[in-house]
């Protein structure tokens, strides 16, 4: 698609509002710490919210109930934007944390979720010359990273 300059954190305020009326979500608290003037991101907008979307819904189903789903925008050294999205779920086991970027890796019961979300987010990334990384320790949560190079700065 075409490029565009993409604002992140409007993109994730935008996303976290339209979640914020799902009832499973309604007992989950999202704490958002965005950066003011964030540097926006010249690629494809609607990949862009793809990513958002699957970390951020990933995030949510993992917490079955209650708990905290923190979101932050940072600015990266010179050229970059990061974006941390960090729940209170169970976690990812250790020897799954290399395996959820595989296409058709699920935990979820069918119909919540197939295995794509992850792979295609590692793709869209990449391709707007970014990274990603998971961390996870079981029955703490897990914080996913993504860095994106800036355009604006
Ligand atoms: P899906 O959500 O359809 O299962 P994804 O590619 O989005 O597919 O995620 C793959 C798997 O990675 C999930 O099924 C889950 O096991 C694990 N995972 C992803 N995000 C989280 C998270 N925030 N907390 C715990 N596990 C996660
Ligand atoms: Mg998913």
């Amino acid at each position: 698609g075409i490029a565009v300059m993409a604002d992140m954190n409007a993109i994730l305020l935008e996303i976290l509002e339209l979640l914020r009326h799902q009832p499973d979500y309604r007992r989950i608290d999202v704490v958002t710490t965005l950066k003011e003037d964030l540097p926006r991101v010249l690629g494809d907008p609607s990949g862009l919210r793809q990513v958002c979307m699957n970390l951020l819904v990933n995030a949510h189903q993992a917490i079955a109930g209650a708990g905290r789903v923190a979101v932050t925008t940072e600015i990266a050294g010179d050229t970059a934007i990061s974006i941390t999205i960090r729940d209170t779920g169970p976690g990812i086991a250790p020897d799954m944390l290399d395996r959820i970027w595989d296409p058709f890796f699920t935990t979820k019961e069918v119909g919540k979720g197939v295995g794509l979300g992850l792979a295609l987010t590692f793709d869209i990334i990449k391709r707007h010359g970014g990274e990603i990384h998971a961390e996870s320790r079981l029955g703490e949560g897990s914080l996913f990273t993504v860095i994106l190079p800036a355009c604006d700065r």
